[in-house]
């Protein structure tokens, strides 16, 4: 077996893993690059080798950076099947047409700019992508559910295990070959973190011969729960008391979720005052229907407080805004208010409105609950920026910010570790994959150091390795 690390290697994001197992090619994970300004370079080179070549692709979970360059896959040639879970496929059919609408609305805009600078003789932005090439590739998705093995090639069985980070997030499971020749592939995909809101803990796994495990958080701990919601009724009432607004940037998928989901928890307990909460994102608001569709795959809490929310419409005044003018519409509440919207990191979408209108204003606060990647405006927030350029603007930045950490749908160091104790014996090989650099290197170090484990490597980009099995 040879697995080439054609992304999330050293870094956070474009997660892809070629696999070549006796003769057949194929991917686990086609993840876009995200944040830094060689991420559209590295976009445009992903799929280097022959996508007809690529027998099929498996996927772990819906989150762009780990399933955002299939359009680009199947545009450039790819014939195959894609495989996810269904909650996965249910994300995708919003996610991937919202993410080319992002591709071409950017390759519009640097046209444009382009066009007034002069600079014609550089050739046109194209974008990685159509909503066309992205409804296209969605014919390619193949549900299966989790817990079913199935089998794209004889030789080759794959399961899907709970990862528990977002809706219909797997562990991938790759079983080759046949008895006495049967080696296991264990990708870890993006771990929960056990005991969060929402999402179950993810599934423990015995025996693996070779193991991909994520380290976004492989060198910190996070706060508890308990903690962490003081920490959010803490920022929200401060806030309020000052008069102002709340802005959480939050993925629209899964972090939205989980934020709407922990404040009705706190409404409901009495922790917090009756809210207004609006969620100014239309992919948020498909993704909140997606996941009350697939309500028997989060914890018994979630399904209580859901049923609490819909009985409580005054105390937890939730209001999903679709169009721009009810978006716009918000600016004019200037106090006692929540408002979620994407990104997550502050690169794009309808939150750099919110940010440009709350910033300047010492009353309001931003509340970031996320992982912020280096070269993200959510970064130098975060980084204590004191004035960032939205809309070609300096805007300074008067609001207050609170990070609170613990809300990570990412598992910390000791999460990662306990599930690592899962397995019955120390993987042949294991790859510390989809982290910073520096993070890897020190979750690495912990593998070693406290479950004693001697095979433990932290891969770059473009790097390959042939394991002596199938
Ligand atoms: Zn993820």
């Amino acid at each position: 077996m040879r697995i080439e690390f054609l992304g999330a290697a050293g870094e956070v994001t474009g997660s892809c893993y070629l696999i070549e197992s006796r003769g057949t090619k194929f991917l686990i994970d086609c993840g876009m690059f995200q944040g830094g300004r060689d991420a559209h370079a590295k976009n445009l080179g992903a799929v280097r080798l022959d996508p007809r070549q690529i027998a099929f692709v498996v996927l772990s979970h819906a989150h762009i950076d780990h399933s955002g360059l299939i359009p680009r896959l199947v545009a450039l040639g790819f014939r195959g099947r894609v495989y996810c879970t269904p909650a996965t496929a249910a994300l995708l059919q919003i996610m991937l047409p919202d993410s080319a609408h992002v591709q071409e609305a950017e390759a519009a805009w640097q046209n444009r700019r382009r066009h007034v600078s002069g600079k014609f003789a550089r050739a046109d932005a194209a974008p990685l992508y159509t909503v066309n090439q992205a409804l296209l590739s969605l014919d390619h998705l193949e549900p299966v559910d989790y817990d079913r093995p199935f089998s794209p090639q004889p030789g080759l069985e794959f399961v899907f295990r709970d990862a528990g980070h977002i809706l219909g997030s797997a562990i991938v499971e790759c079983t080759i070959g046949a008895a006495p020749d049967r080696h296991r592939l264990v990708v870890s995909g993006d771990l929960g973190q056990p005991d969060r809101p929402l999402m179950r803990d993810p599934a423990r796994i015995a025996h693996a011969d070779v193991l991909l495990i994520e380290s976004t958080y492989g060198n910190r701990l996070h706060k508890t729960l308990e903690e962490t919601e003081a920490e959010l009724v803490g920022a929200i009432s401060e806030t309020f008391a000052r008069g102002g607004n709340v802005v959480i940037p939050a993925f629209a998928v899964g972090r939205t979720q989980e934020v709407v989901h922990v404040l009705a928890k706190l409404v409901r307990g009495g922790r917090l005052p009756d809210l207004t909460v609006f969620v100014d994102s239309p992919m948020a608001t498909a993704a909140s229907a997606t996941t009350l569709r697939f309500a028997r795959l989060l914890d018994d809490e979630a399904r209580s407080i859901a049923e609490w929310m819909v009985h409580n419409r005054r105390r937890f005044n939730l209001r999903f805004t679709a169009t721009v003018r009810d978006s716009m519409a918000i600016n004019q509440v200037t106090g006692g208010a929540v408002i979620i919207a994407a990104s997550g990191m502050c690169n794009a979408g309808r939150i750099l409105h919110h940010l440009s209108q709350n910033l300047p204003r010492r009353q309001s606060s931003v509340v970031i609950t996320g992982f912020q990647a280096q070269g993200t405006l959510g970064r130098r927030l975060v980084d204590g920026a004191r004035e960032v350029n939205l809309f070609g603007e300096r805007v300074p930045v008067k609001a207050r910010l609170h990070t609170i950490g613990g809300l990570s749908a990412h598992a910390d160091q000791a999460g990662l570790l306990a599930w690592l104790t899962g397995f019955r014996k120390a993987p042949r090989r294991t790859f510390v994959v989809h982290g910073e650099r520096q993070n890897s290197i020190e979750f690495a170090d912990a593998i070693r150091t406290k479950l004693r484990w001697t095979d433990v490597i932290v891969p770059s980009r473009g790097d390959a390795h042939d394991i002596g099995c199938a």
